[in-house]
């Protein structure tokens, strides 16, 4: 019955693989539902909901330090506006393409559905790549890029924040562009932003420790915990750091972590403050890391962090991963739990992998959904003018990630497939903006 919806959009999106792909998880997930509820189909709810509400690409010229002119293209999806403005980071990497930016969107309308605030989904991003590029060069694209964007977004229409190649400093620089241009100081337009100005406590960190905080609920369900764990944790940026500092705070040890030029292994446990410095102060390869640590460290760069052995495995890097092989290592090696930090890291093979093993499998769009949560949590501040203290906003993203954990087991269950975490999250994701797409008629 979903075959046509998916050959339709096959048709619409010829060579978006990455937006096939996310697209296709999703409907493997609602046969159960169609079967429920005809009233979406009647609707054509499915078929809405996979084909953005807008989709804007833009020219993004800029002057590099060597006064060259330089050109690349902007994107903003905003995919789904049914249940707040589109919400959903922007992505700097030579990789962005449209399929890229689409399947992002998608994924971001179901996470921030679960994380029950009001927020819509939607993502943009550039294929500028920011490796190598001085301050000047990233104030000066992010400049051209917000010339662009600022006409399509604004705190009531669609709210953007980082994600791979955005981090604070971006987001100052295009907020600072947004604010000039338009002479209105309009803190809930942008999230991520710097305490001194609109930010909230807790945005940094909140995706990794959300994302730990949702494998703890799988961990305590089970009847157990993190404390003695070893854990592997994939990339080193953002995401990952917090992560591992979550996991070392409830017991467990991060023995492994990585970039995309090779991975390092510390049995000892991974230095913290150490791999920020590396990463977020110097910003250098991983294997810094290893040379100025020692002993307990090594750098690699045969094969995947995946074949170090581990309890616990959380990709925190990006998409498409984490693929069969590296599954079936992460099995043979008695891993027994793996819970998404990025945004569809693993394949659908590798998933398939974790099922027939019993493996426990938490999807992004419910384990990584603590930093668009925090996002939330920061319009909330934004528009009531206050700040909350550190304390306040971590207990509010913990209950909402132990919410999230819960809301995709009642869901699973209730749909035939108990304990399937992918399942509740695409159905309980689905069912909350289908029900208020159903409320707001054809549009
Ligand atoms: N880029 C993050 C994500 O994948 C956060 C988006 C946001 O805070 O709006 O969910």
């Amino acid at each position: 019955m979903l075959q046509p919806i998916y050959d339709e959009i096959l048709g619409r999106n010829p060579g978006e693989a990455e937006f096939h792909q996310a697209t296709r998880e999703l409907l493997d997930s609602l046969g159960p539902v169609v079967a429920r509820h005809p009233e979406y189909t009647d609707a054509g709810i499915i078929r809405r909901i996979c084909e953005p509400e807008r989709q804007i690409i833009f020219r993004v010229p800029w002057v590099d330090d060597a006064g060259q002119v330089q050109l690349n293209r902007g994107f903003r999806v905003e995919f789904n506006s049914t249940l707040g403005p589109y919400k959903g980071g922007l992505r700097f990497h030579p990789s962005v393409y449209l399929g890229i930016v689409k399947f992002l969107g998608f994924e971001q309308i179901f996470k921030n559905a679960l994380t029950g605030m009001p927020i819509g989904g939607g993502k943009g991003g550039s294929d500028f790549d920011p490796k190598g590029r001085s301050d000047a060069e990233i104030m000066r694209f992010c400049q051209s890029f917000m010339t662009e964007l600022y006409r399509h977004i604004g705190e009531y229409t669609d709210v953007p924040a980082g994600d791979i190649g955005v981090g604070g400093r971006e987001i100052g620089y295009l907020f600072g562009q947004y604010k000039r241009i338009t002479n209105r100081y309009e803190s809930g337009v942008l999230t991520g932003k710097g305490i001194s100005w609109g930010g909230s406590l807790v945005r940094t960190e909140a995706t990794g420790y959300g994302t730990v905080y949702f494998a703890n609920e799988i961990l305590k369900n089970a009847g157990d915990s993190f404390d003695g764990k070893s854990v592997v944790v994939s990339g080193s940026g953002n995401v990952a750091i917090h992560a591992a500092e979550k996991v070392a705070a409830l017991g467990g040890r991060v023995i492994a972590c990585s970039d995309s030029s090779g991975y390092v292994v510390d049995e000892a446990g991974i230095d913290l403050d150490l791999l920020k410095e590396v990463k977020e102060v110097r910003r250098e390869r991983i294997s810094a890391y290893a040379e100025a640590r020692g002993g307990s460290a090594r750098f690699v760069t045969d094969g995947a962090v995946w074949d170090v052995p581990c309890d616990i495995a959380l990709p925190c890097a990006t998409q498409n991963e984490l693929d069969e092989k590296h599954a079936v290592a992460l099995v043979g090696n008695g891993c027994a739990v793996v819970a998404e930090g990025a945004n569809m890291p693993c394949t659908p093979d590798a998933v398939r992998v974790f099922a027939d093993a019993g493996v426990t499998f938490a999807p992004g769009k419910a384990a990584n959904a603590g930093g668009v949560a925090t996002s939330a949590l920061e319009m909330q501040q934004n528009a009531s003018r206050d700040s909350w203290s550190f304390a306040h906003t971590e207990e509010r993203l913990e209950q909402i990630m132990i919410g999230i954990h819960a809301r995709c087991l009642e869901t699973a269950d209730a749909y035939g497939a108990p304990g399937n975490y992918a399942a509740g999250a695409n159905i309980g994701g689905f069912i909350k903006v289908a029900d208020a797409m159903l409320a707001l008629g054809v549009i």
